[in-house]
């Protein structure tokens, strides 16, 4: 129900917590988080429940291991599969090296489980969303996408149907963050050194008022110096900047 990635120059983690707590407003029913290492490791926890049962768990398992200055977090409303820890986000390929974040509904799920069952990838959740997971883990090892985080999301948001945006990273890519939005609203926040993007402008408006509002069928990579934006097909496109000029 609320997103928010991150990728510059603080410990990810405690902006990406910020950032959730500041949507909380907006009701959910399970919440985590993924944190990207410059080593390549990509660490998750995740909780069914408020935001201060992730924050214990992250307690438990030692805050340290979740050092890295991009990543992602979730607040989750299910949809399909019960509020329970393995059905919360971030959902990870069988490799857990992607990671993906959704809001909404990938309407034509089913066939992508069947397929992906067929392929022998096996389902760890009931969710929709993790079929993304395993289709752009899938699209980035092979084919022309190949090592292409952004491409291979793109080529992935080809194939779902219904609204979504989702949020996707790779632990081969510590320095990017892709998001892709179909219907689903996704604002970027532009600020010095870092760049975040989220469902709503209070998870950063701490950080910065600079945002760039997303278009349908857009996906954007976001880095420490920026952002750029494409179409679904990968040709380059335009967001709306604006200037966040209120208070929450
Ligand atoms: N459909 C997804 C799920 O049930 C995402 C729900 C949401 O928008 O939070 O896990």
């Amino acid at each position: 129900c609320g997103i928010v990635g991150y990728v510059g120059h603080r410990q990810a983690l405690g902006v990406i917590l910020g950032g959730l707590r500041r949507m909380e407003y907006r009701g959910y029913d399970s919440a985590g988080i993924a944190v990207l290492a410059g080593s390549g490791d990509l660490t998750v926890e995740r909780k069914a429940g408020r935001l201060a049962n992730l924050e214990a768990a992250l307690d438990d398992a030692g805050r340290s291991g979740f050092a890295g200055t991009a990543g992602m977090g979730h607040t989750r409303w299910a949809t399909h599969g019960a509020p329970i820890d393995r059905n919360s986000h971030p959902h990870r390929d069988a490799e857990g090296r992607v990671a993906v974040v959704h809001n909404g509904i990938i309407e034509n799920f089913a066939s992508l489980r069947a397929e992906l069952e067929d392929l022998g990838v096996e389902l760890r959740s009931d969710t929709d969303t993790e079929t993304a997971a395993h289709l752009v883990a899938k699209a980035y090892t092979e084919g022309e996408t190949k090592g292409d985080l952004p491409a291979s999301v793109r080529s992935v948001c080809r194939r779902l149907e219904g609204a979504f945006t989702l949020v996707v990273t790779h632990a081969e890519q510590p320095d990017l963050v892709v998001a892709a939005r179909r219907s689903s609203p996704l604002v970027v926040g532009v600020g010095t050194g870092e760049t975040f993007v989220a469902s709503d402008v209070a998870a950063f408006i701490e950080h910065t008022r600079e945002a760039v509002e997303l278009g349908q069928d857009q996906v954007v990579t976001i880095t420490r110096q920026g952002y750029e934006i494409t179409d679904f097909a990968g040709e380059p496109a335009q967001g709306k900047p604006f200037t966040v000029d209120w208070d929450l």
